[in-house]
């Protein structure tokens, strides 16, 4: 009755893509406890390491008590509290959407767009390099998907083009992460908005990574847009901001959205006061763009040349053992990074992914730069 799954466990050990999790013992700071051990984090999405504020803290706690520790039901039902109606409402003005929809999860937003918006005659294109949770949407929403290059906005632009041209009248979907998740590229907005424009396509965004970094309000504006609590904002859940059409829509045929208890109140706490911290401290995202330049440029002092635009900073690594095995040298020297292979990225292109946070220092990066440097040879 086993063997099948036992044969499915060995030929993941097999292939070096067996996980393991490590267990977390402190805040998320620059310096973590890790397995017993001090590490040096550079895998944390806290990017802009207010996460384990204990001024924020406070506020949200102090905020939440009337409430209770969960939610206690789905939005639709028990779990509407004034606090989520308070985050819906600032989100849409700081986004410069006319409304927004808390959800759970970022999965579970993605999930909830597709499952809503996808008619049978509905085309949807899709960059290659999407979120699995994009993916994940797409396939339980049976839309006719075609995935185009990574980024190529060309491509994209004479594929739409054609689907229009050879008569297809329904909806179009063109899907995007704005900060890819794993190589950390920059999509160029303007011209994904362009396409959808020129086509009367409908846009989706994905700004998971970016949102709490990106300057506000999102110009041009997608015609959907996706943002996490769960990254920069160092809280959990994510939002949709559309119209008030495509809010209501998803809030009554969204099935993620309507058949699951919706986030915490302490949460949602934690998040509106975040929201006022990071307008409050526009030096929190100068950090942290500071320290991606200087990163990047210490990196090319060291042969290491990376095509990279965000706070993810991804080290190409070939093979998912020879990524596993520099990740495992650099934990040893007591830097946590993360080695991404298949199927987060294609076979043979596994990359070591380096997230930067507003608290890092020159030093902690200089650290982690001569970590690389010894430990290069030894993992050729
Ligand atoms: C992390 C991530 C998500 C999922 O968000 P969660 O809140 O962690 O479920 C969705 N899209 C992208 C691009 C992400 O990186």
């Amino acid at each position: 009755m086993w063997e099948i799954y036992e044969s499915k466990y060995s030929e993941l050990l097999d292939k070096g893509l067996l996980r393991s999790q490590r267990i977390i013992e402190s805040a998320q700071l620059t310096k973590s406890v890790v397995d017993h051990q001090d590490i040096l984090m550079f895998s944390s999405s806290n990017y802009l390491s207010i996460s384990e504020l204990p001024t924020l803290w406070d506020k949200a706690i102090e905020v939440s008590k009337t409430y209770g520790a969960g939610a206690c039901g789905s939005r639709l039902t028990t779990g509407n509290t004034a606090l989520h109606v308070e985050l819906e409402a600032r989100l849409a003005k700081m986004t410069g959407y006319e409304s927004t929809l808390l959800f759970s999860s970022g999965y579970m937003a993605n999930i909830g767009i597709f499952s809503a918006l996808v008619t049978p005659d509905t085309l949807v294109f899709s960059d290659e390099k999407n979120h699995a949770s994009i993916i994940d949407g797409l396939r339980m929403s049976r839309a006719q998907v075609t995935v185009y290059p990574h980024m190529n906005l060309e491509a994209l632009e004479t594929m739409v083009g054609d689907a229009r041209r050879n008569g297809h009248k329904g909806p179009i979907i063109l899907v995007s992460d704005y900060v890819f998740s794993m190589d950390g590229d920059v999509l160029l907005l303007e011209d994904f908005v362009k396409v959808g424009k020129r086509w009367e396509a409908i846009t989706v965004i994905d700004d998971a990574h970016g949102f709490g970094i990106t300057n506000m309000p999102y110009t041009p504006r997608p015609d959907i847009l996706m943002g996490c609590l769960s990254k920069a904002i160092g809280s959990e859940g994510a939002f949709v901001a559309s119209s008030q059409l495509i809010i209501h829509l998803l809030q009554n045929l969204g099935r993620s959205y309507m058949f699951s208890t919706s986030c915490s109140p302490f949460s949602i706490a934690f998040a509106l006061s975040a929201l006022d911290y990071i307008q409050e401290h526009p030096e929190l995202i100068e950090r942290l763009q500071h320290n991606q330049q200087y990163l990047v440029q210490r990196l090319a002092s060291i042969g290491f040349a990376v095509q990279n635009s965000s706070h993810i900073v991804p080290i190409p690594m070939g093979s998912a053992t020879r990524a596993v095995a520099m990740a495992e040298k650099l934990w040893e020297d007591g830097i946590w990074t993360t080695p991404i292979r298949y199927p987060a990225v294609p076979e043979g292109e596994a990359i070591l992914r380096i997230t930067l946070m507003a608290g890092h220092t020159e030093e902690q990066i200089d650290e982690l730069v001569h970590s690389l440097q010894r430990n290069t040879e030894k993992t050729l």
